[in-house]
C-alpha cells in the first residue's frame, strides 16, 4: 500500500495526521454491542430481585458448557476467582509451584499465593507472545503441580508441546482463556484442551458480561473441587455431589453447606443475562473482528519492522482478538526504538498503540517480598519451596516486551475505509523510520 514514494510528512514533524476520528471511529471501537436484547434481560432479573439467583446462570453454564464443547462450566464472580479455583482443584496448595509467562495480567498466577504456592515464571516466545515450551521443563521440580497457560492477546499457546511435556511430568495444565474466547489451536477451542480453564468475563473482555467468569473442565474431580471451594449452594442436599464420583464424594461431601477456606464464587445474575445474550452474537461478531483485523495486517504485509500476531498453524485464530497487537523489529527500522515509533503513530492519530503490552511479572515484590500469612518471611519461600524467585536479566525477552510489541487497533466491524487509514498510519511511520528520517 504506502510505499516510500508516497508517504507524506508526519504529523510529529508537523505533517497532517493519517487519521481524523469522529463519531463513527467510536462506533468502530465500542464494545461490548449492547441491544435491547441485554437491556430486557437484564432487565427482567432486576425486576425478578434474583441477582442472587442461581436459575440464570445455571443456563449460561449450559450454554457455555454447549459453546465449548465442555462436559462441564461452572460460572464465578469473575475470572480471576475461576483461576483460583482452577489451581487449587488442580492441587496446588502450600508449599507447591505453578509455572507461568512472565508477561500476563497478574491474575493468571497471583493467586497461587493465597494458596501458599509459589509461581515459577517462564519465559514468552516473541512470536507468539504466550508462554514458551522450550523454557517450561528445566522448571519442573517435585512440588510443580501445574503450568498456567495463557493464551495470550488471543492467540494460542502452542498447546502440543505443551501437553506433551506435562504428560511427561505427570502435572496439570490450567488454561487462562481470559484474552481468547472461542480462540481456535488447530480446531481445538481454547480452554479444552487442558486440565482445566479460567475465563474472564469482565466488561473490557471480548466475551463481556459485566463482571464474571467462567470455569470449564472435561473431569468431575475438579468441577467438584471447584464447587466445594467456592459454591456452598451447590453442595449438600439435593446437590451435584449426589451423582458424583465416589473418590470426591468420600473426601468433600461432609464439608457440605459451608465452602473450603471461605470462598463465596457466584456469579451476579444480571451477569449471566447479560452473558447469555452475548454469547448468541458472540461468534458471528467476533467473525467480523477477525476479517477486520486480518484486512489491517493484510494491508501491512511487506511495510519493514512490523509483523502480525496471528498463529501460523492450520484452523487456529483468535477469537475475539482482545487486546490486539503485532511483532516490533526495530533492525529493519534502523535501530529505532518502539516507544518511539509507537508515539509517532499516535501521532498520527492511532491512540491505542502503545509500546509494550503488559509488564513482566517475575520482578514485581509480590512475587518476592510480600509475606502473606505475616509468617516473617516471603510467602514466596515460606512453605518450603525451592526458591525460585528470578531477578532481572533471568527471562530476557519477557523483560524486552516493550521493545518488540505495540498496540494496534482493536477493530469491531470491518469497515475498508476506515481500517486503512489507521493502517496507513502506521506504514507511514514504518517507511519514514527505514528511510532514516525518524532518527
Ligand atoms: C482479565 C484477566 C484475568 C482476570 O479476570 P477478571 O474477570 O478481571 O477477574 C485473568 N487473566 C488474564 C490474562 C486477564 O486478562
Amino acid at each position: 500500500m504506502t510505499t516510500p514514494e508516497t508517504s507524506s510528512q508526519l504529523a510529529i514533524h508537523g505533517g497532517a495526521r493519517a487519521v481524523e476520528t469522529d463519531d463513527r471511529d467510536r462506533e468502530l471501537f465500542h464494545w461490548p454491542i449492547v441491544t435491547e436484547e441485554d437491556e430486557q434481560a437484564v432487565l427482567a432479573v432486576l425486576r425478578a430481585g434474583t441477582m442472587s439467583g442461581t436459575d440464570i446462570t445455571r443456563q449460561f453454564e449450559r450454554e457455555f458448557a454447549q459453546w465449548t464443547g465442555s462436559r462441564f462450566a461452572l460460572g464465578y464472580c469473575n475470572g480471576t476467582s475461576s483461576l483460583l479455583a482452577a489451581m487449587w482443584a488442580c492441587g496446588v496448595g502450600a508449599g507447591d509451584e505453578i509455572i507461568c509467562p512472565s508477561v500476563t495480567y497478574w491474575a493468571s498466577c497471583a493467586q497461587a499465593l493465597s494458596l501458599g504456592a509459589t509461581v515459577n515464571f517462564a519465559d514468552i516466545d516473541p512470536q507468539t507472545l504466550c508462554i514458551d515450551p522450550g523454557d517450561i521443563e528445566h522448571r519442573i521440580g517435585p512440588r510443580t503441580k501445574a503450568i498456567m497457560v495463557v493464551h495470550y492477546c488471543g492467540h494460542p499457546a502452542d498447546m502440543d508441546e505443551i501437553l506433551a511435556i506435562a504428560g511427561r511430568h505427570k502435572i496439570k495444565v490450567i488454561e487462562d482463556v481470559s484474552h481468547a474466547q472461542g480462540a481456535r489451536y488447530k480446531g481445538r477451542m481454547c480452554g479444552t484442551m487442558g486440565d482445566v480453564a479460567g475465563v474472564s468475563l469482565m466488561a473490557g473482555k471480548s466475551l463481556a458480561a459485566g463482571e464474571a467468569g467462567m470455569l470449564l473442565t472435561e473431569h468431575r474431580e475438579i468441577y467438584e473441587r471447584a464447587i466445594a471451594l467456592g459454591h456452598y449452594e451447590l453442595t449438600g442436599g439435593p446437590s451435584r455431589y449426589a451423582t458424583s464420583s465416589a473418590q470426591t464424594h468420600g473426601e468433600l461431601a461432609r464439608f457440605s453447606g459451608v465452602p473450603i477456606g471461605g470462598h463465596k464464587h457466584r456469579m451476579n445474575q444480571t451477569c449471566a443475562a447479560m452473558g447469555r445474550v452475548q454469547l448468541r452474537y458472540y461468534e458471528s461478531r467476533t467473525a467480523e473482528i477477525r476479517r477486520a483485523i486480518s484486512r489491517f495486517w493484510n494491508l501491512l504485509a511487506g511495510v519493514p519492522g512490523l509483523r502480525a500476531h496471528r498463529p501460523g498453524w492450520a484452523d487456529s485464530h483468535c477469537g475475539g482478538w482482545y487486546y490486539p497487537h503485532g511483532l516490533y523489529c526495530e533492525d529493519e527500522l534502523g535501530g529505532l526504538c518502539c516507544e518511539r515509533f509507537c508515539e509517532a503513530v499516535r501521532a498520527e492519530g492511532v491512540a491505542m498503540c502503545e509500546a509494550g503490552a503488559n509488564v513482566a511479572l517475575h520482578t514485581h515484590p509480590v512475587f518476592h517480598e510480600a509475606d502473606l500469612f505475616h509468617q516473617g518471611q516471603p510467602t514466596a519461600i515460606a512453605f518450603g519451596q525451592r526458591d525460585v524467585r528470578q531477578s532481572l536479566g533471568s527471562l530476557p525477552i519477557s523483560e524486552r516486551i516493550e521493545r518488540i510489541t505495540f498496540g494496534v487497533p482493536w477493530f469491531k466491524h470491518d469497515w475498508l475505509d476506515r481500517i486503512e487509514r489507521y493502517a496507513a498510519a502506521y506504514a507511514k511511520v514504518a517507511w519514514a523510520a527505514a528511510n532514516g528520517e525518524m532518527s
